[in-house]
This record gives C-alpha cells, sequence and structure tokens, in this order.
C-alpha cells in the first residue's frame, strides 16, 4: 500500500520502518512525514518519541490521542524544507469539517536521531470547489470524495441521534 505521507512509495518502504523503530530517519524532512504518518495511524508514543522535549502530561497525551483518532487524514504537501526546517499543509477532516494545518517545524539532531523541537503555525482557511480532484488523492471529485464525509464525524452522528 502506499504510504500515508504521499511520497509515493510504498508505506513498508516508507514510514513503517521509522515508526516500528527498525529504522532512523535520515533526514527531517523523514521525520516529519513519518510524524504525520504516525497521527494517520494514531500513534502518538512515536510522536512523543520524535519530540526534543517529550515531557507531555497526559492531558496532552490524550488531546494528540483524539486528534489523531478521530480525524480524517487526506494529505500532506511538503511546501519547503531545508536540513533543519520542513514548512508542510496536512489536510483533514476533523468534527466533521475540511481543515488545513500549515506548519513550519523545526527539527535538531540529537544523538544521530532527529528530533521535532518546534513550530509556528499559520492560521489557513481552506476550502475545495465541489468538482475539484480530491486532496486525498483519489481521482474522484472532491464531491465526490471527502466532501461526502463532511458533517459524518461520530461526533456528528452522535449528536443528530441526541
Ligand atoms: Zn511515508
Ligand atoms: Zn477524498
Amino acid at each position: 500500500m502506499q504510504c500515508y505521507c504521499k511520497s509515493g512509495l510504498t508505506f513498508s518502504h516508507c514510514c513503517e520502518p521509522l515508526l516500528s523503530v527498525l529504522e532512523v530517519a535520515p533526514s527531517a524532512e523523514a521525520l516529519m512525514r513519518s510524524r504525520y504518518s504516525a497521527y494517520c495511524v494514531g500513534d502518538v508514543l512515536y510522536l512523543q518519541a520524535t519530540t526534543h522535549d517529550h515531557s507531555w502530561s497526559d492531558e496532552e497525551l490524550k488531546f494528540i490521542q483524539d486528534w489523531a483518532d478521530n480525524s480524517i487524514w487526506q494529505h500532506l504537501e511538503i511546501i519547503d524544507f531545508s536540513e533543519k526546517m520542513v514548512e508542510f499543509k496536512a489536510y483533514y477532516i476533523f468534527d466533521g469539517k475540511q481543515h488545513v494545518h500549515h506548519e513550519k517545524s523545526s527539527f535538531l539532531k540529537v544523538n544521530d536521531m532527529w528530533k521535532y523541537v518546534d513550530s509556528v503555525v499559520f492560521e489557513d482557511k481552506v476550502s475545495f470547489l465541489r468538482n475539484e480532484k480530491c486532496i486525498c488523492g483519489s481521482g474522484e471529485k472532491y464531491k465526490r470524495c471527502c466532501f461526502k464525509k463532511l458533517n459524518t464525524s461520530a461526533k456528528g452522528v452522535n449528536d443528530a441521534v441526541l
């Protein structure tokens, strides 16, 4: 299967060896991609382990786990990168709404392992035309693909039942 990070490689030749800690990320960009894939599979411990200051509280862990698990991760777009910086946009549906997370992250190599340090987050609004090709790469138009998942998150369904 294609890797979650949309590198064009298969999962087993891209982020899987990093997530299963068989290999270390060869670059900050590779680490960033693997962290996106970790969100897709809900591997919050990997996110914690690859963060430079990973003294996360239980509440922070739970918040990130909820975000990862309750989002439909559609697409990762790398905007720019250098040795220690990656700027990207992650597209996802959360709470029945289309979102884009636009972030410029900085990384540091500690004991030969790349770690995420911190980031600047840009407040981008996202909207897609219904007849555009869907951002998730399915080849379908947005209206026939991810648009249908809007307002149908677990929470949306639960609210409708109530
Ligand atoms: Zn990947
Ligand atoms: Zn889609």
